[in-house]
């Protein structure tokens, strides 16, 4: 199901100031897709979370599901969260431990007074799907920390929600079993197609498991795109920066052209494939990733983008060396193969592909 958001926005008032945790937020979140909220703490994120969950009550603006507006100042219309008919995991699992499994998950349906073989039949279904068969007697506390999220996952699909939401449902793992639980949700939502809403600050987690990534920044939605467009063609700085690893080398451009676009920098002359808005003059910062960097042994011959610099740190981490190189003053962070022969202190030539070169204009 499809959700349009208009215009929303919430403040709070906390010790005689004003906060505004959303302004003005226009969104299309398209059916069936895993669509994330990513942005640093504090964005906004679980506040549209819980507006569009109607756990919280926006200033003004509108949201619908599907057809039906379920918040609106205009019109007047607040329909509160058990008649919206959506299903919720959060950041804390929120399972109740003096209940076992089966009574966890069969809560939402006990309270809406379906039949009992009627819940065992849908409480067993989707304990199959997230793979808690025979689990059903456990109590909820002798669970890991990866079954107990399963077991909130369960109870927000059992009752067959329009659209599932999830607020950092994965922050209270640990680093190995928050990766393991990551794949999982990714094939239960793939498998499930409903509409998914993830909010995370995890830009691994948003990378992965999503079909649409919108960046939040102070309660505005700066960019909606693709994990690939998000990652490689943003032209905004704090997206480039909060996605990724990133070099900013700062200069002006020189000209405009096909297919290049030249840009004037602190490390020299650097050609850009992507394209701009940005014309002759214009200040702006060119974003290289660390892994697009290479490192040129022997005659560097005469393409584009290859500098002279020394390499003022090198770290083996097993699947790579990283470090920094020095091109003039500017420190550039690189990341390549640890089969490389680089030594700290060498002076080195690298290059980089234009293709690889994003002109970041704010
Ligand atoms: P996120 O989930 O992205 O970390 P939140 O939506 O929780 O961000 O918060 C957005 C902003 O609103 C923050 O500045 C937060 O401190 C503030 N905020 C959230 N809830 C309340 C509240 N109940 N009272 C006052 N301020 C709040
Ligand atoms: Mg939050």
């Amino acid at each position: 199901m499809e959700i349009s958001i208009r215009r929303l926005s919430k403040t709070y008032s906390a010790e005689g100031k004003t906060i505004v945790a959303l302004a003005d937020v226009d969104l299309k979140i398209a059916a069936n897709q895993i669509f994330t909220l990513l942005g640093p703490s504090g964005c906004g994120k679980t506040t549209l979370l819980r507006c569009i969950v109607g756990l919280e009550m926006p200033d003004a603006g509108e949201i619908a599901i599907g057809d039906e507006v379920v918040f609106s100042t205009e019109k007047d219309i607040y329909v509160p969260p058990e008649k919206r008919g959506l299903g919720m995991v959060f950041q804390t699992y929120a399972i109740w431990p003096h209940m076992n499994v089966f009574d966890n998950v069969a809560y939402p349906l006990q309270t809406r007074n379906e039949r009992s073989d009627e819940i065992r039949r849908k409480v067993e279904r989707t304990l199959h799907f997230v793979q808690l068969d025979g689990f059903e007697n456990r109590p909820a506390t002798k669970l890991s920390g990866g079954q107990q999220q399963r077991v909130a996952l369960a109870r927000a699909l059992v009752a067959e929600p329009k659209v599932i939401l999830f607020d950092e449902p994965l922050s209270n793992l640990d680093a190995k079993l928050r990766e393991e639980t990551r794949k999982e949700l990714r094939s239960f939502l793939r498998e499930l197609k409903i509409t998914a809403v993830y909010v995370t600050h995890d830009r691994i987690e948003a990378l992965s498991l999503s079909d649409t990534v919108a960046v939040m920044k102070s309660g505005r939605i700066v960019e909606v795109g693709t994990p690939w467009e998000i990652y490689f063609d943003s032209d905004r700085r704090f997206v480039a920066d909060f996605i990724g690893r990133a070099n900013f080398i700062e200069g002006r451009v020189a000209t405009v052209g096909e297919p290049y676009t030249m840009i004037d920098s602190t490390i020299g002359a650097i050609a850009c494939e992507k394209k701009s808005g940005a014309s002759p003059g214009k200040a702006v910062a060119v974003c290289i990733r660390p892994e697009f960097i290479r490192v040129l042994k022997g005659d560097p011959g005469d393409g584009r983008n290859i500098f002279q610099g020394r390499v003022e740190s090198l770290v083996f981490v097993g699947d790579a060396y990283e470090g920094e190189i020095r091109v003039n003053e500017t420190p550039l962070i690189f990341r390549i193969e640890p089969t490389t022969a680089v030594r700290e202190g060498e002076e080195i030539a690298l290059c980089f592909d234009p293709h690889h070169c994003s002109i970041l204009l704010s």
